[in-house]
């Protein structure tokens, strides 16, 4: 595996290292928790000869694999900037800074309280494959309010970083626990846009993977990779970054996923339209090899 570089020089999916690059700049809200930078004018009072006036904002570049697609921001964040991005995530506090960066922001809030509805077609995709009442563990599942299966299930557990409260039902594991236990499904679904290192957050979910266990992996289908599909010159179309920091093909899942030694049993494209991705989820089923 290739070692973490803090700023991109290979794939994250396939460590290929023909990328094209564009200059784009990363999210004033974004910019401030995880490097604690604030937009700022530069006036004649900075006494700067050589430098124009006007807005700074934080430079970053946008990332595209020649070879498998993947788009993604060049910043990966370490682990102690990616725990400041999403301290207390979607707390009061956190809330209330990023309106004032993103008035829009408000209308998206109450969303986040409620169970996303285009979860009953993934649950009736993947019926087919699973037990009646399936033993499932939802990676980096938060409360558990969108865990698959919450309603009919063997057993639920839940490993994530928060410490929430969990819905009725569900109970917290650690790895310990997650050794002992044979899983019908291992779920990580919209947490793979986030992270740093994708790959390696995969891998340590292996361990939970029996012979007969199915793994889903749902992400967004990002807008730009829908409406270009195949298209290696999506980077500078892409201008800003934000939360998402990698955006899939699926020629890059299918990549990331196979050098683990995982297989791709199906892939689902489901339409959505709910308050924190509206357009449309990737979903890909695999198994051990
Ligand atoms: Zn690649």
């Amino acid at each position: 595996m290739v070692n973490r570089e803090l700023i991109a020089r290979h794939c994250i999916c396939c460590a290929g290292d023909r990328l094209d690059k564009s200059a784009a700049v990363l999210m004033p809200f974004v910019a401030q928790r995880v490097f604690g930078h604030e937009p700022v004018e530069i006036t004649a009072d900075w006494g700067l000869r050589d430098l124009r006036q006007g807005m700074a904002y934080t430079l970053c570049n946008s990332l595209q694999c020649q070879d498998c697609g993947a788009l993604f921001l060049d910043y990966r964040f370490t682990d102690e900037q990616m725990a400041a991005l999403y301290h207390n995530y979607r707390d009061d506090v956190y809330n209330a800074q990023r309106i004032r960066f993103e008035p829009g922001y408000a209308n998206v809030v109450p969303h986040y309280h409620q169970r996303a509805a285009y979860l009953d077609e993934v649950e009736a995709w993947l019926a087919p494959h699973l037990p009646e009442a399936p033993a499932v563990l939802d990676w980096g599942g938060d409360t558990g309010i969108n865990s698959l299966f919450r309603e009919r299930n063997r057993l639920l557990h839940i490993h994530d970083i928060s410490g929430v409260d969990l819905v009725p039902g569900a109970e917290r594991v650690d790895f310990e626990r997650i050794g002992q236990n044979q899983y019908d499904l291992v779920t990580c679904s919209q947490v793979l846009e986030h992270v740093s290192f994708p790959q390696e957050m995969v891998a340590r979910m292996l361990p939970a993977l029996s012979p007969n266990t199915l793994m889903y992996l749902e992400v967004p289908h990002e807008a730009l990779v829908r409406e270009h599909p195949g298209s290696l010159e999506l980077a500078p179309l892409k201008r800003h970054w934000h939360e998402h920091i990698n955006f899939y093909s699926e020629d890059a899942m299918r990549r990331l996923l196979e050098r683990l030694g995982l297989v791709v049993v199906d892939v689902l494209r489901l339409p959505v339209d709910v308050g924190w991705t509206r357009g449309e989820v990737m979903g890909v089923l695999v198994r051990l090899a």
